[in-house]
């Protein structure tokens, strides 16, 4: 037998955190299990720096997280026993980076696609009030939205004719243009998948006589790369929308429940199916 690490990857919005009160509730007394029983759990979401410190001090963890779709980790120092390679220290975090920065993609947006400043408002020109009209979330957690390291994301205001000539033009600029529900973003070639696999290897490295396993649960199209990746993936259902179509089937799961209750229900099926066991047999590949 040799001993099996389990890492979970979790998007937040309508996964961890419910669609309407952005509330874990349901999901709390699952957290604690797994903080009991050692198993990291890795917030992988859209969301920017300055909204993870807040929300990972709300749910008392202390493990890497991934940021701004896939574009940045961030790793609490001596969460290994060395620094990894291709990382920068900044505060108490060793940071790997996928993604130019936002200043390279604004740049870009201002060179190079003036005939269309009319058509969008970007998260750097929207006043914090304008920009909590179009997102639904209070002062501070819009000016915490609005600290973007990475991605531009744009409100676009023109015709869809523009909006596919304007798409264009920045592929041609190679630019990673991503649909989101409210906003065009704006970036470089980086997902949620890419850094799930990245950081998994140096879990690898780290506790090298040990199997890796990780699990990923995430309700929308931005998570499928990461429910690729993973050797268990769990599709939270969500109220506002159907399960994004995955490639994959094999141990791959759908909630029957929605977002946090969805989250605990996946969990705890797994911790009934020892599926989070401390062993498995070697002669199994766990990928
Ligand atoms: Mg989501």
């Amino acid at each position: 037998m040799r001993k099996l690490k389990t890492l979970i990857f979790s998007d937040l919005d309508g996964t961890l955190l419910d669609h309407y009160t952005y509330q874990s509730k349901a999901a709390d007394k699952t957290l604690e299990q797994l903080k009991n029983a050692d198993i990291p759990v890795i917030l992988n979401t859209s969301k920017t720096f300055a909204e993870l410190e807040i929300i990972h001090q709300a749910l008392n963890l202390n493990t890497p997280f991934i940021i701004e779709n896939g574009a940045a980790i961030y790793i609490p120092i001596n969460t290994f026993n060395t620094q990894p390679a291709d990382t920068v220290v900044i505060d108490n975090y060793w940071v790997k980076s996928f993604s130019l920065p936002r200043h390279y993609w604004l740049n870009l947006l201002a060179e190079h696609t003036d005939e269309f400043s009319r058509d969008y408002q970007s998260f750097s020109t929207l006043s914090a009030s304008a920009l909590c009209k179009i997102t639904g979330l209070n002062l501070d957690e819009t000016e915490r939205a609005k600290k973007r390291q990475f991605a531009e994301p744009l409100h676009w205001l023109g015709d869809d004719s523009t909006k596919k000539a304007f798409i264009d033009r920045l592929i041609y600029l190679g630019a990673n243009v991503v649909q989101g529900g409210r906003f065009i973003h704006i970036g470089d070639f980086c997902d949620k998948g890419q850094a799930l696999i990245w950081l998994t290897e140096r879990y690898r490295e780290h506790f090298d006589n040990l199997s890796i396993f990780t699990i990923a649960l995430g309700d929308g199209e931005n998570d499928i790369a990461m429910l690729e990746a993973a050797d268990i993936a769990v599709q939270v259902r969500s109220p506002v929308h159907d399960f994004p179509t995955l490639y994959r089937q094999y141990k791959t799961t759908q909630t029957q429940l929605f977002g946090p209750e969805g989250w605990a229900e996946a969990i705890q099926k797994l911790l009934a199916n020892q599926l989070l066991s401390p062993s498995i047999n070697s002669g199994e590949n766990h990928g």
